[in-house]
C-alpha cells in the first residue's frame, strides 16, 4: 500500500479532481496527448449525447444532471445545446431514430477528458429523477418522502436528495440535501429511540412523549408504531398520549412480520376511525417502489417513505459520439458505425406528444400527426463557457417535471 492510500480520506473524488480530469478514463488523456503532439488540439467537433437504452420496463425517462454538466464546463471554450433540465423524453423519435438530448460544440481537446464525468452526471441524475417521478406518478396526490441517504455513498447523498426532490419527492430527510434545495428536512423517529426508553424506563411509549417535549413545535408529530407491540395497539396508545398533537403514525413493519401489509394498514386506519381518530395520517416505509406504492395507494395511505428504490435507481445510460467535425471552416458530417452523422435538432409537438429528429440546417418539420408547428427542444444553454440565463432553480425544474407527468403512464 502506497502513501496515497494511507493519506486518502474517504474514497471519493473532490470537485477539483473531477475538474482536473482525474476521474476520467485514461484513454482520453492519452488521446489528448496525441492530438496536442500532432497539432489537432484545436479541431472543432460537434459531440452528441443520445440515450443508449432506458432501464427495463421504462417507456420514458427524465433528462437530468444538466446543472452538474454546466458547472463542470463553465469557463471552457465550448457551446452547449441541450434539453431543458427535467425534460421527459423517449429513447426514439416518431420514426424510430435515436434522439439527441444534448450536444457540445468546441475544440475537442477542450472537453475530451470530461466525457466520462459528464456521462456519469447524466446517468446518475436522470436515473434518480426518473425513479422519483415514477414513484410520484404511482403515489398521485399522496406525499412521497425521500429517505434514501443511507442507501448509497454519503458523498452523493445531496445529489440523491436534489434529483429525488425535483423528480417528484415532496420532501427529503437528508440535512445537507435539504439545505442545498432550500427546504426543511423531513423525518419521523428511528426505532432506536424507543429501544433506549424501553431498556432504561421499561416503557417505549415514553419516547413519544419525550419527542413531543423536546423537538421543535413546528415539526409534525409522527410516531413510529411497530417497535414492540402490535401496530394497532401502538397507534391507539400514541393517539391517547399525544392527543390532537399527533399528526400521523408511521408503519415500517419488518418483512418477516408483514403478512398482508395492506390489511395491517386497513386495520390500523379502521380502528383509529372507530374511535373518531380518522384525522391521524398514515405514513408507511420499508422496501417500497412504484409498484407496491400503486397497490398501497388504494388503502389511502397519506405518505410514503422511500429509500432504496430512489437511491439505488437504475441508471439511464447515455453515449457521447462525435457527429460532425469542422474541416476548413466547414462542418463535415461524420460518425462511427451505428450512429447518425450531422448536427441535429429535436422537435416536439406538444399536442400529439411526439418528437422528430432533423438535421440542424433542414427546414422546421411539421407534426406528422396533426400537421402543426413543432417546438425545437435543444436550446443553447452555454456560450463560450458562460451559462446562459443562469442555472434554473430546483422549483422551476420540479414544476416542469410535474406538468409533464400528467401526460405519461408508468
Ligand atoms: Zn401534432
Amino acid at each position: 500500500m502506497g502513501d496515497k492510500y494511507m493519506e486518502k480520506d474517504f474514497l471519493f473524488a473532490s470537485g477539483d479532481e473531477v475538474r482536473n480530469g482525474s476521474t476520467t478514463d485514461v484513454y482520453f488523456e492519452r488521446t489528448l496527448r496525441i492530438l496536442r503532439e500532432k497539432g489537432f488540439d484545436n479541431v472543432m467537433v460537434n459531440a452528441e449525447f443520445t440515450p443508449s437504452s432506458l432501464p427495463k420496463n421504462y417507456k420514458w425517462s427524465i433528462f437530468a444532471g444538466l446543472r452538474e454538466v454546466l458547472k463542470l464546463l463553465e469557463g471552457k471554450n465550448v457551446d452547449v445545446y441541450s434539453l431543458r433540465e427535467g425534460t421527459i423524453f423517449t429513447e426514439r423519435d416518431f420514426y424510430g431514430y435515436k434522439i439527441p438530448v444534448m450536444r457540445i460544440v468546441g475544440p475537442y481537446s477542450e472537453f475530451i477528458i470530461y466525457e466520462t464525468p459528464i456521462l456519469g452526471f447524466l446517468a446518475f441524475a436522470s436515473g434518480i429523477a426518473t425513479k422519483a417521478a415514477r414513484i410520484k406518478k404511482a403515489a398521485g396526490d399522496k406525499l412521497v418522502l425521500s429517505f434514501g441517504a443511507r442507501r448509497n455513498h454519503p458523498a452523493i447523498a445531496p445529489t440523491i436528495s436534489f434529483y429525488a426532490y425535483i423528480g417528484g419527492a415532496d420532501a427529503v430527510s437528508c440535512i445537507k440535501g435539504a439545505e442545498i434545495l432550500g427546504i426543511k428536512p423531513t423525518g419521523t423517529m428511528p426505532h432506536s429511540l424507543m429501544i433506549i426508553f424501553k431498556a432504561t424506563l421499561g416503557d417505549h411509549t415514553k419516547a413519544w412523549l419525550a419527542f413531543d417535549e423536546v423537538v421543535d413545535k413546528n415539526v409534525p408529530r409522527i410516531v413510529l408504531i411497530d417497535t414492540f407491540w402490535d401496530e394497532t395497539e401502538e397507534a391507539l396508545r400514541a393517539a391517547e398520549l399525544l392527543k390532537d398533537r399527533l399528526w400521523g403514525i408511521r408503519l415500517d413493519t419488518p418483512g418477516s412480520r408483514r403478512g398482508n401489509f395492506a390489511d395491517i394498514i386497513r386495520e390500523v386506519k379502521w380502528k383509529l376511525k372507530a374511535l373518531g381518530l380518522d384525522n391521524v395520517k398514515i405514513v408507511v416505509s420499508g422496501g417500497l417502489n412504484e409498484y407496491s406504492i400503486k397497490e398501497l395507494s388504494k388503502v389511502n395511505v397519506d405518505a410514503f417513505g422511500v429509500g432504496s428504490a430512489i437511491a439505488n435507481a437504475p441508471l439511464v445510460d447515455f453515449a457521447m459520439d462525435i457527429s460532425a467535425v469542422k474541416v476548413k471552416d466547414k462542418w463535415k458530417p461524420i460518425a462511427k458505425r451505428g450512429k447518425l452523422s450531422g448536427i441535429k435538432q429535436l422537435y416536439r409537438c406538444n399536442k400529439c406528444k411526439i418528437d422528430i429528429v432533423t438535421l440542424y440546417d433542414s427546414d422546421e418539420p411539421q407534426c406528422p400527426i396533426c400537421g402543426g408547428k413543432m417546438k425545437p427542444l435543444l436550446v443553447k444553454v452555454m456560450e463560450k463557457g458562460k451559462i446562459i440565463d443562469g442555472l434554473e432553480s430546483p422549483e422551476i425544474v420540479k414544476n416542469r417535471i410535474k406538468e409533464q407527468l400528467t401526460n405519461v403512464e408508468l
